[in-house]
């Protein structure tokens, strides 16, 4: 997703070599044809990409939670509550501020590697190069946050579905193959995996974690 993003900066970069007339430049002499302003622009089209980019997850994490609560329970859409459930921060943070975050470390890794380049006098395909890669990298990291976040409003909606047929206790169940990490691990051999719905370990523990609840009848 951040694709378009660092290719309008490599635009204004290239531009910046363009008007030195050099193949290589010092800091100091991008700063004078451009690059703070380029970082700046670069900040906003950051902030831009990040609320688009929110605004959209936001509908997708609602219509999973929906779909699952209606599928296990035969309700009728709880569109209100699906609104409030997607901005709850369930691990420390909500998809919104984790895609600001984002956004936030792309920011500052950008300045400070392109910067670093420069110091060391690295020429305009160096700089090209780590920006691509900079981008691929946290493409990848958003991509793995929307699979996460989607996931978890699955899970949540088959959770709260439970709850409202008055599911009391639930069991803990993880792949059970070699992958499943200590953490998931111990959950699932914890009083063997049995919780009362309400105090039911929030999923994902991870991304990629691949554990589910299920009903459980003392
Ligand atoms: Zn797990």
């Amino acid at each position: 997703m951040y694709n378009k993003t660092i290719n309008k900066l490599i635009t204004s970069i290239n531009n910046i070599y363009k008007k030195s007339k050099r193949e290589e430049i010092t800091i100091g002499v991008a700063r004078k044809y451009g690059l703070s302003l380029a970082f700046k622009q670069f900040q906003k089209d950051l902030n831009r990409l990040s609320q688009k980019e929110a605004n959209k997850l936001s509908k997708e994490m609602q219509n999973h939670y929906i779909d699952k609560y209606v599928s296990t329970t035969g309700a009728r859409r709880p569109l209100k509550k699906a609104k409030e459930k997607v901005m709850y921060p369930w691990s420390g943070m909500n998809f919104s501020q984790r895609i600001a975050k984002n956004s936030q470390q792309i920011n500052q890794h950008v300045i400070q590697n392109v910067e670093k380049v420069l110091r060391k006098g690295g020429n305009k395909p160096q700089v090209i190069a780590l920006l691509l890669d900079i981008a691929d990298k946290f493409t990848e990291r958003h991509n793995t946050l929307i699979r996460t976040e989607l996931w978890h409003m699955d899970l949540l909606g088959e959770l709260d579905g439970m709850k409202q047929n008055k599911v009391k206790y639930v069991k803990y169940i993880s792949q059970g193959d070699h992958r499943v990490c200590p953490e998931c691990i111990s959950l699932e051999e914890y009083n063997e995996g049995i919780y009362l719905i309400e105090e039911a370990p929030i999923l994902p523990r991870h991304p990629r974690c691949r554990c589910h609840l299920i009903p459980y009848e003392k």
